[in-house]
């Protein structure tokens, strides 16, 4: 059988590891992995050739239209045709017999020099803003062994975990890094608030490294004011006041030894905050020494420029993430960014001449 895998938004990493310098999809690896064991033929990346079976793979939600588009040229070249990921549904699995075959295909299909994976899936924090919990479930669970992720070309490995920081399996994670002499990319944003001294310890006993291993660094996020979730010890509803929280545990993983400019901040904008929340989130985390790095709200569907209510975004939100995130503000403050201005101006005009037009249209009366 002749099988095709299309890895169809699939990221070009920056440092450029692995054969196709790209961020490994990890269904993609597990359907290589699968049929390769069958004896079959990949045809891998897939550029239109003739197949009996093409899978197709995405993974942001924003490629679905493309994905619908180009369907006829992908049904005209294919027996048969797979379309999976939690772009196209965030309800699609891989079936068991895939979903359980060994992460070193990924490594090989990819050709990484690095072992890349989940330890824990789910999460207990239930972000109305996050698929997680609605694909995962509301609570962590075990996968896999950080042995059984271990690439044997490099001692490094990265962690895709959502919230590595709970409970279940993360202490193991960290004994077993350390007894193996692994550095380590918790790859994905942990809950500041879970973090306690046991943790904080924890976290400074490893070589933690960003994703290519060029810079010591641990990610958090700051996404709302005010974060409330289940507290999955006491099963009671806690709330977080994160202008509060988030710089005394900032100050408690520096106590222990990690200091703040190890630690970057993912910050949700364009879901429930202000400009004046953002700012200060920006700020604070800034004068403490952190690194910030913007994340614009898509809704679940992946329709960009709304915000969780469904209403258009504030006029800051995308130059604020432009300026965040291209360094701007390293050359200006946010009220002197000119493309922010630029918008802030075309909007006064359209409203003098909206109420120009209105006293004209009363005055025709
Ligand atoms: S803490 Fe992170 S993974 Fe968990 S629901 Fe919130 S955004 Fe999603």
């Amino acid at each position: 059988m002749r099988i095709g895998i299309l890895d169809i938004d699939t990221k070009k990493e920056k440092m450029g590891h692995g054969k196709h310098e790209k961020f490994p999809n990890l269904a993609c690896g597990k359907i290589f992995g699968y049929h390769m064991e069958r004896g079959d033929e990949i045809v891998y990346p897939w550029k239109g050739e003739r197949v009996d079976k093409l899978y197709i793979s995405t993974i942001f939600s924003w490629s679905r239209q493309a994905l619908e588009r180009q369907m006829p040229y992908f049904k005209s070249r294919a027996d048969e045709v797979v379309v999976g990921g939690t772009g196209a549904d965030w309800r699609s699995k891989l079936p068991p017999e895939m979903e359980n075959i060994g992460h070193q295909w990924t490594y090989d299909l990819y050709d990484i020099d690095y072992g890349i994976g989940f330890t824990i899936r789910g999460c207990h924090v239930g972000c109305s803003f996050c698929v997680v919990p609605r694909k995962e479930g509301l609570r962590e669970y075990r996968v896999a062994t950080v042995g059984e992720l271990v690439n044997p070309r490099s001692n490094h490995l990265v962690l895709l975990n959502n919230n590595s920081l709970a409970d279940i399996g993360f202490f193991e994670d960290v004994e077993e890094i350390r007894e193996r002499g692994l550095t380590v990319n918790w790859n994905q944003a942990n809950d500041i608030t879970l973090v306690t001294d046991r943790h904080a310890e924890a976290l400074a006993s490893v070589k933690y490294y960003n994703f290519a291993k060029t810079s010591r660094m641990l990610h958090f996020s700051w996404d709302q004011m005010i974060k409330r979730k289940i507290d999955p010890a006491t099963g009671q509803r806690v709330e977080y006041v994160m202008s509060k929280t988030v710089p005394e545990q900032i100050a408690r993983l520096k106590a222990h030894g990690i200091p703040p400019h190890h630690l970057t901040f993912y910050m949700l904008i364009g879901f429930d905050t202000t400009l004046e929340e953002d700012m200060h989130r920006f700020r604070t985390l800034r004068e403490l020494g952190c690194e910030v790095y913007a994340m614009q709200f898509r809704d679940l569907n992946g329709k960009n420029g709304v915000d969780g209510k469904g209403n258009p975004q504030l006029p800051h939100v995308r130059h604020l993430k432009k300026w965040v995130n291209g360094r701007g503000f390293k050359a200006c403050s946010f009220e002197e960014f000119r493309p922010y201005m630029d918008e802030i101006e075309r909007r006064e005009k359209d409203q003098r001449e909206q109420a120009a037009q209105t006293a004209l249209d009363l005055f025709a009366v």
